[in-house]
């Protein structure tokens, strides 16, 4: 979301005739988008505003904005204490970007606006370029959270649940296929809940029939889900719609059921494991992926043997693990029974080395195999290589030349890496 909520601020900059710089030094405006979702990022962002004051010292013209979720919940510490940051602004005010630079410009004056508004609709006219890929682009459909989880401070710094009209999301996506987009994500905090806080909106599952119908959509994806709103109806999709791929990230946090209750996730491990049951049933194919955290406040062994089992079980595709870190105001942080920082680091190191030969044996598999890559980047490490995604989200590297990106392709895998894959085309699908 926050890649996303950085090309729309680049949009707005170059609509307004900005360009960007490869020297940030060199910059007129400087613009940090931040995330709070863990202590770290935080951290990165104090540290980079704390470097900015000596940029800011040579070039006292230079705009300092600090936006995002940092912004949100810091705005007042940040406005007190780094007088050379000239505007905070919140995650509900990134559309008025422009207005705000304008302003400082010709008043010289500081900025502060983190005020939600949950009636904003961003104007048609303002969709954002797709900056990284011209065949991907990301596609927000409702902003917020209502859930509460006790150790998650999104629901504070974005907001509640705010769903966006499905025609406005529907013109969207049609005006990006247009554009020679192939591949849609859809972004959300919890884009199950699509449309339940309004009266007169569709469900999540019809919004995808409806974009799944678009022509010229080749792909369909969508992040983040919350297991509780996985409806059987969104699970039957994944065996009906051609366009969305086979591939959910479903994030279950712990494997034991005490713990999913002292983070007030409203669902059971045996609630979850029925929903991936059924997922695979009517999809066999589908890679999943999950988010854990390990060492949450009274999370003992057996909690955590729980969550051990519980990858053994599933077998995902991919974990995405923490380390429980406060984050006011989240309920947890008042928890007593908090857990040292050895046995939290313990913990994640055994998580990350069970899951690692599952990740790599799942990869094993796709060897030899014949698979539909959507080429959009040109590999990292190899100048002759180019580079895509997997309909179950793997990354592909080829041997081909920059001519191929933005084609679909057909690929047969040659060699399974722990977080890759290689092959070589052999058929162009467009
Ligand atoms: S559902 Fe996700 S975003 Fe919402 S509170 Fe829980 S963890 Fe945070």
């Amino acid at each position: 979301m926050n890649v996303h909520d950085t090309e729309y601020m680049a949009s707005l900059l170059e609509k307004a005739g900005y360009v960007q710089t490869r020297f940030p030094q060199e910059a007129d405006i400087y613009l940090i988008n931040t995330c709070a979702v863990r202590q770290k990022a935080e951290e990165k962002v104090y540290s980079l505003l704390g470097r900015l004051k000596f940029l800011k010292r040579k070039r006292p013209n230079l705009i300092i904005g600090v936006g995002g979720c940092v912004a949100q919940k810091e705005a007042e510490r940040i406005m007190a204490k780094m007088p050379h940051v000239d505007l905070v602004f919140g995650t509900h005010q990134i559309y008025r970007l422009l207005e705000f630079i304008e302003k400082i410009r010709e008043k010289k004056e500081r900025i502060c606006c983190i005020d939600f508004n949950y009636e904003l609709e961003p104007p048609c006219d303002l969709f954002p370029i797709p900056r990284e890929s011209s065949v991907r682009a990301y596609i927000t459909i409702m902003q917020g959270c209502n859930n509460f989880c006790t150790y998650c401070i999104v629901p504070y710094v974005r907001g509640r649940e705010v769903s966006r009209k499905s025609e406005q999301i529907l013109a969207e996506a049609q005006r990006l296929i247009d554009r020679g987009v192939k591949e849609i994500i859809l972004l959300g905090q919890n884009v199950n809940s699509y449309g339940q806080d309004r009266t007169d909106e569709i469900s999540f599952p019809e919004l995808l029939r409806r974009l799944d119908k678009l022509p010229g959509l080749k792909r369909l994806r969508f992040i983040t889900s919350h297991p509780k709103d996985i409806s059987p109806e969104l699970i039957q999709a994944f065996g009906e719609l051609e366009t969305l791929c086979e591939q959910i990230h479903l994030p279950v946090q712990s494997g034991s059921d005490r713990i999913l209750k002292r983070m007030g996730r409203k669902y059971t491990r045996s609630d979850y494991l029925r929903k991936i049951e059924a997922l695979r049933k009517v999809c066999p194919n589908i890679a999943i992926t999950t988010d854990l955290i390990v060492g949450f406040p009274g999370e003992t062994d057996a909690d955590f043997r729980q969550t051990l089992s519980l990858l053994e079980e599933v077998q995902f595709d991919a974990i995405f693990a923490f380390k429980y870190s406060d984050r006011p105001p989240a309920k947890a942080v008042s928890f007593p029974d908090k857990i040292d920082e050895k046995t939290k680091a313990e913990r994640l190191t055994e998580v990350l080395n069970l899951q690692k030969p599952i990740t790599e044996k799942k990869n094993k598999a796709k060897e030899g195999k014949i698979l539909e890559v959507l080429l959009d980047t040109h590999s990292k490490r190899n100048p002759d290589q180019v580079a895509g995604r997997t309909r179950c989200n793997r990354i592909v590297n080829v041997q081909a030349g920059l001519e191929f990106i933005g084609k679909l392709v057909e690929v047969k895998t040659k060699e399974a890496l722990p977080h890759s894959l290689r092959g070589e085309v052999v058929k162009v699908l467009g």
